[in-house]
């Protein structure tokens, strides 16, 4: 068993989406466009919205890779022009194919709106292979009872298993490209060993509290990007003295080429183009 060390500390970028809606976004950031098959991680919030306040991010379209998104607080319902709807609640997922082309909202729902209240949420996108940019489009909701969650019996760590596996305990959401994507609550000093993929990209994202990742313990701190190195078969995290909070994500490279524009990841300039355009033409479907 070989522990991987901290390769890169990433710190998030304030940024913001949709009607104002401000977003801690890790990547892409500064001269990091995707960490191979992850091209773009989001935390929304937490952010406490007065009553009538609450934004949200309305129509816009996407192409090329699909979209995660685990709510951890408030309400977020999702419209796409594939007939795709759902409501997301605190622990819930939502899998997003965007594959060759969709239209949707992310939006607080309308009674969430005028009570007003706390949103937070993490967006990750995935990649898609070349070979399956262009399928249709999906949509899924995986409730938070459907998401496996294991706890030790001294109740100091807890784990669920939004992808992937740990703790033997195997996913509901099944992505084109296999990730393992793992939501770790870690009691004040206590540690955690998690299995990797040899030839994975593996990363760890802080959301609360303090600690060390990595063999080279390196101190972590929330809003912060972990990037493991290269080698090894496990990683590493502890908390410090309070209570860490922290996401796993793991997949195998793709080693395509890959361009970008906004909401669409191809594999070349032409094929951004052609997106833009299949968009412009309405190819993309339109939000009823
Ligand atoms: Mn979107």
């Amino acid at each position: 068993m070989t522990s991987r060390t901290v390769a890169r500390l990433v710190p998030g970028t304030q940024t913001m989406e949709g009607d104002g809606m401000d977003v801690m976004r890790a990547f892409p950031a500064g001269t990091t466009s995707y960490f191979d098959p992850f091209l773009l991680l989001d935390r929304l919030g937490p952010v406490t919205f007065a009553p009538g306040a609450a934004k949200g991010v309305p129509a816009h379209p996407h192409r090329g890779f699909e979209a995660i998104t685990y709510l951890l607080q408030g309400e977020i319902e999702h419209r796409d022009s594939f007939g795709g709807s759902g409501m997301l609640r605190a622990g819930d997922v939502q899998w997003m194919r965007a594959g060759s082309g969709l239209i949707h909202s992310e939006m607080p729902p309308e009674d969430f709106r005028r009570r007003g209240g706390t949103l937070q949420a993490i967006q990750l996108w995935v990649n898609l292979p070349r070979a399956d940019k262009m399928l249709k489009p999906e949509y899924r909701d995986i409730g938070a009872a459907e998401i496996p969650e294991v706890e030790t019996s001294d109740h100091s760590t807890r784990v669920k298993v939004i992808a992937g596996e740990a703790a033997g305990k195997s996913a509901v959401l099944g992505t084109r490209v296999p990730i393992t994507y793992l939501h770790f609550t870690l009691k004040a000093s206590r540690s955690v060993t998690q299995r990797v993929g040899a030839g994975d990209t593996v990363l760890a994202y802080t959301l609360e509290g303090r600690g060390v990742a990595g063999r080279d313990r390196r101190p972590i701190a929330p809003n912060q990007l972990v990037v493991f190195s290269s080698d090894g078969d496990v990683v590493e995290l502890a908390a410090g003295d309070q209570d860490l909070q922290v996401l796993i994500l793991a997949g195998l490279p793709l080693g395509e080429p890959v361009s970008r524009y906004g909401p669409f990841v191809m594999n070349t300039p032409q094929e951004i183009n052609d997106a833009i355009e299949a968009f412009r033409s309405g190819l993309m479907g339109t939000l009823q």
